[in-house]
């Protein structure tokens, strides 16, 4: 019978974890803070800042929330992030994508210092996961990480199919595979036989926003599938829905395990958002 993953519960449970690590730390005397800068004019962005807000404060993290509107210079964002690098009391710092138009992403990240990088982005902490020293990694690659880790004890030389390459999401996820010594494909939009790859795979994880991309013929039965992907759609009858890349009702008549939309990878990247800042406040 396929093994639908349960993120919620999972990122619950880890969550409860990291909350006991918080109140160790807290009385050895340090307060863990993240600074959740909001430079972004989507509704989505709001609401994954509040989410993180909530849940800093349901582990005893200290949060505080810097939002930019519309017309805001590069260069504003620039001083406060240096001024957060500069503050002794700021363990880790999160710039939440998309960015306002007009603000350059890669240029804004790079300036975080890499050991309050709290989703490994910056230049820095990508490289050290490229040669697999250790660093920042990014959230939601350790989230499917874990995810896929309830499903299979050992994973080395299984053969994972990781689809997308952006450096958020599908990259750093190909290269933790390949440090946990996984057998790893990187898919992309220019890959040819897409479908005949992921059916080689114990593993896929799909990150590309595709609704429905990964169908019930690309799947090897019993393989794990991992879905990243979150669009928000509207129905045919006007009802606003969010969905993945994976056809979920179809794929999960062939898959081992999947994870659902929402309620798979999401919940397990903001945990993961609270065990990095953990790790920073302890580490640096
Ligand atoms: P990007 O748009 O930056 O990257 C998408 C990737 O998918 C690209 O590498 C692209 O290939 C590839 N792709 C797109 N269409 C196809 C296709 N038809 N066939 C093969 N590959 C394709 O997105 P992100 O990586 O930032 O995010 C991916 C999804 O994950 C989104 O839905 C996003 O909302 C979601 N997400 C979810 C998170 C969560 O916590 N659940 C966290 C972060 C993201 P190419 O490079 O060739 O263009």
């Amino acid at each position: 019978m396929t093994k639908i993953i349960n993120g919620r519960k999972i990122a619950a449970e880890f969550c409860d974890s990291v909350r006991d690590l918080v109140t160790e730390l807290k009385a050895r005397g340090i307060i863990p803070r993240i600074a959740l800068i909001n430079a972004s004019n989507d509704l989505a962005s709001e609401i994954y800042v509040s989410k993180k807000e909530k849940l800093a404060e349901s582990v005893g993290i200290k949060s505080d929330v810097y939002k930019f509107s519309q017309g805001t210079k590069e260069s504003e964002v620039a001083d406060l992030i240096e001024k957060l690098n500069a503050d002794k009391s700021v363990h880790a710092i999160l710039l939440q994508s998309p960015l306002i138009e007009g603000l350059r992403f890669r240029e804004l990240v790079n300036l975080i210092a890499p050991e309050k990088d709290v989703d490994g982005l910056t230049t820095i902490n990508q490289g050290r996961l490229f040669s697999g020293e250790p660093g920042v990694i990014p959230c939601t690659p350790l989230g499917v990480l874990h995810l896929i880790r309830t499903v299979h004890e050992k994973i080395a030389g299984l053969h994972a199919v990781v689809i997308g390459r952006s450096s958020i999401v599908g990259r750093p996820m190909t290269l933790l595979l390949l440090n946990a010594n996984c057998t790893v494909t990187a898919l992309h939009s220019y890959s040819r036989d897409l479908p005949d790859i992921c059916r080689t795979a114990d593993i896929v994880v799909s990150a590309t926003g595709q609704p429905k991309f990964v169908e019930k013929n690309f799947i090897k039965p019993g393989a794990t599938v991992i879905d990243v992907g979150v669009t928000r759609i509207t129905e045919a009858d006007g009802t606003k829905k969010i969905v993945g890349d994976v056809d979920f009702d179809e794929v999960s008549e062939v898959a081992g395990a999947i994870t659902p939309v929402p309620n798979g990878v999401g919940p397990m990247t903001v945990a993961y958002l609270m065990y990095n800042t953990l790790k920073l406040a302890c580490c640096y």
